[in-house]
């Protein structure tokens, strides 16, 4: 049987010279390429400023350490996410303080918040679970009324909107990645897109040692000192990666139109089947169409990964809830009993082959070794 791969990325020629280009220069970090990119960004996320950084890990981070949240403080977040999210937390020094999902999108559960609130929460940070954007009226509704603030884990997420909510429209920032398999990449990468310019200034500083000038300011013109104005870390992007995301950023709209088709043609072929449960794509909304999965009875999740493995599939897991993890468990004495719908999820999920260039009879195999497994699996 055909071998289908979980992901192919669309780079082109393009995006090769580009690269090239950015090579033959003297100055491969952080420049005027990365400018560039964080311009386009800013402009298509209909935001003021875009920063780029190595990971949305590191942009995460960045965002709670320009909230000077401090070691104590509580961050609300999802447990049905990449654990980043969640380290992110932590490397902050803050706590993370889980709140279940809606069962039919894996989405945080607004209506749930308000209840995990203390006097020592600062955060909320939701996660655009595979690309449907979460309840971001609701969730800042119930923010504003406690004066806390919102950071978007929008990973999946950076052409997504709902109604006439965008990134960075009721939060402060929203984190993006370009990690290998996402929307766009550049193998690693990440980015901070916020309406707010003095945010996105002391950004801009904090992704590189605290400085009040990068190197594309020092060694372009005159010599000029720096200042260092707090500790900061290392998270800046290089022009050589920026310079791969500028091209793919372009395509952006018929990239997700491509995915898009191939998320239908899954749809067509795989909605009617008992065993599997898809996620809701809810209307007026503009879904990334990042990760296209199915969910089967736990009992038979793990056989199936490895019935389809076998069949020459490539398969992922997005995710298991976060907080059965050893880390997680132990140190903050969560279980199995807590947030069941994430759990439930966590056990039932599969991702399947999903990218702009996959074929129809790519998928077409897709689906008949879907059959085919759970056929075998009675
Ligand atoms: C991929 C991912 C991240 C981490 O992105 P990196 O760029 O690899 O740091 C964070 N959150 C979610 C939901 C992700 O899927």
């Amino acid at each position: 049987m055909a071998k289908v791969p979980f992901f192919r990325a669309s780079i082109d020629e393009d995006d090769i010279d580009r690269v090239t280009a950015v090579l033959r220069t003297d100055f491969l970090t952080t420049g005027p390429v990365a400018a560039e990119l964080e311009a386009n960004l800013a402009q298509y996320t209909d935001t003021n400023a875009a920063i780029t950084v190595t990971s949305c890990t590191a942009a995460l981070h960045l965002c709670l350490v320009a909230l000077d949240i401090k070691p104590g403080d509580e961050i609300i977040t999802t447990p049905m996410t990449f654990v980043a999210t969640a380290h992110a937390i932590i490397h902050a020094g803050a706590k993370p303080v889980f709140v279940d999902v809606e069962p039919e999108t894996g989405n945080i559960d607004v209506s749930k918040v308000e209840a995990a609130i203390t006097d020592r929460t600062r955060v909320v940070m939701p996660v655009h679970l595979y690309g449907q954007m979460v309840d971001m009226v609701g969730l800042s509704e119930v923010a504003e009324a406690r004066g806390i603030e919102i950071i978007e884990d929008a990973a999946h997420a950076l052409e997504s909107r709902r109604g006439s909510v965008s990134l960075g429209s009721h939060s402060r920032a929203a984190c993006l990645s370009f990690y290998a398999t996402k929307n766009i990449t550049s193998g690693e990468g990440g980015a901070i897109v916020t309406r707010d310019s003095e945010f996105a200034d002391r950004l801009r500083k904090l992704r590189l040692h605290g400085m009040t000038a990068g190197a594309a300011d020092r060694y372009t013109g005159t010599y000029r000192h720096y200042d260092v104005t707090e500790p900061g870390w290392k998270y800046n992007m290089s022009d050589i990666q920026a310079a791969l995301l500028i091209g793919q950023l372009r395509r952006i709209d018929d990239l997700l139109e491509k995915r898009t088709e191939a998320f239908n043609r899954y749809r067509d072929a795989l909605g009617d089947y008992n065993e599997l449960r898809l996620p809701q794509w809810l209307p007026n909304s503009r879904h990334a169409a990042h990760l296209f999965t199915v969910q089967v009875r736990p009992e038979i999740r793990d056989d199936m990964l490895h019935g389809l493995q076998q069949r020459g599939i490539g398969v992922a897991v997005n995710f298991r809830a976060v907080h059965l993890y050893e880390a997680y468990g132990e140190r903050f004495n969560y279980g199995p009993d807590q947030f069941p719908h994430a759990v439930r999820m966590g056990a039932s999920t599969i991702s399947l082959p999903l990218f702009p260039g996959i074929t129809g009879a790519e998928q077409a195999a897709v689906v008949d070794a879907v059959d085919a497994t759970l056929k075998s699996l009675g």
